[in-house]
């Protein structure tokens, strides 16, 4: 077996070890190699210290990212490579950090301390694949994500753990391992010890998977969403939503909040400490998730929407309510977004060819009767009773300035 290493990942491995170390590509990138994608970053392992990383390609090609948990960021060939000395961890007493960590000098040592058996693999060109618990087989032949070791002690040690296990599950669109998810179902309330940041940002990758939704396991979605009710028909029913989605985290967060209400939805994205920007999004889709108005032209509706939201929230927003009802109409609106948006179709008020100073001209006050008129020529527009042009919407304005 082997693997086509990343240029700037093989020189750096090669280095290493021609200074007499060992060195390894290790974690996600062999994993995503066996499984035949392209890595998106490459991972290093050595028995070489930190100092050692340092000196070896010189202060100026390294980033301190971590000396103390052992990682240099090295620069090559135009790439950052995250450098890590093999290590052991060791008493987990907040359930998510290690008290301290040992360097050791075998890579099996460090491949045991990580979390499952697919990414527990180091490879390199000379030794070819370290493989000690049959992560190779789990990734190919029996399609599982399994626990290195004792999985309820790994769950304890670090509560992160669980939420990657449906995350690595979902992405990989790998089975669970039974013991391995019985045991982070039962550890469950460890997640209370993960900051909000990192939940997020798993939560993030595991609603950015394929088809997630089987991956979702009820009590683990409850323990990190209290106050949403993941037992009932509505969680099913949001999880048949997110998977009718395309892998897109936002307009499936909001499938997933929406039973809840705008209120609630508020407070639990507050939780999660998800950015403003993703915080109004996911607010937004969930408020506007009402029936399109009926009988309405789908270029009309989409262009009301458009005079109030951004065009990647309009899109979001058909998407979802096509997945939440199935209705055909959704999909003519994601059409008539894309044509208007093509032809550049005015649906703002800054986009009429009048403004505020040719209203004044007509002698109507400055102060809110502007807005009052622009917005009542824009409705105007978007219901194609006058063409957005000069002399039409000046000559209307003319008859309606009272308004
Ligand atoms: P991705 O493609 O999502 O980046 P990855 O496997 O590279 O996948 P990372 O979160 O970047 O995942 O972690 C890199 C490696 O570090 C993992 O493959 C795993 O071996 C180890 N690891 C990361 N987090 C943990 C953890 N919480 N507990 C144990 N091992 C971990
Ligand atoms: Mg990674």
């Amino acid at each position: 077996m082997t693997i086509a290493i990343d240029p700037g990942a093989a020189a750096l491995v090669e280095a290493l070890r021609r200074a007499g170390h060992k060195a390894y590509l290790v974690g996600g990138c062999v994993r995503d190699s066996l499984a035949g994608r392209v890595p998106h970053d490459w991972d290093i392992c050595t028995s070489a210290l930190p100092r050692q990383v340092l000196d070896l390609f010189g202060e100026k090609q390294c980033i301190p990212t971590g000396l103390q948990h052992g990682t240099v960021t090295v620069k090559q060939g135009g790439n950052l490579y995250e450098v890590t000395t093999f290590r052991v961890e060791g008493g987990y007493s907040d359930g998510r950090h290690p008290d301290h960590v040992d360097f050791v000098a075998d890579v099996r040592e460090d491949l045991a301390r990580r979390d499952f058996t697919i990414n527990a693999m180091a490879y390199n060109r000379e030794e070819g694949l370290i493989d000690p618990f049959g992560g190779r087989e789990d990734l190919l032949v029996r399609h599982l994500v399994r626990a290195v070791g004792d999985p309820a002690r790994r769950f304890e040690e670090d509560g992160l753990r669980i939420l990657r296990l449906c995350r690595f599950g979902a992405k990989e669109e790998l089975e669970l391992d039974p013991a391995t998810a019985r045991a982070a179902v039962a550890e469950r309330s460890r997640l209370a010890c993960v900051s909000a940041e990192r939940i997020w940002q798993e939560l993030y990758k595991l609603l950015a998977a394929p088809r997630p939704a089987r991956w979702m396991l009820p009590e683990i979605m409850g323990q990190i969403l209290p106050g949403l009710d993941c037992t009932g028909p509505a969680y099913r029913d949001s999880l048949r939503v997110i998977d009718a989605l395309p892998p897109d985290p936002l307009a499936r967060l909001a499938a997933l909040l929406a039973p809840a209400g705008p209120k609630a939805v508020g407070a639990l994205l507050a939780r999660l400490k998800c950015s403003g920007a993703q915080t109004k999004e996911v607010k937004t889709l969930v408020e506007e998730c009402g029936p399109a108005p009926d009988g309405a032209s789908p270029r009309r509706v989409v262009r009301h929407l458009l005079a109030r939201l951004e065009p990647d929230t309009v899109r979001r927003l058909l998407a979802l309510r096509q997945a939440q009802t199935g209705r055909a109409g959704f999909s003519a609106m994601a059409q008539a977004l894309d044509a208007l948006l093509e032809e550049n179709a005015c649906c703002r008020v800054n986009q009429l060819a009048v403004n505020g100073r040719d209203l004044m001209a007509l002698g109507v006050p400055p102060g809110p009767a502007v807005g009052r008129l622009l917005a009542a020529a824009l409705d105007q527009v978007i219901e194609e009773n006058i063409p957005n042009d000069r002399a039409a919407l000046l000559g209307w304005l003319k008859e309606n300035r009272t308004i």
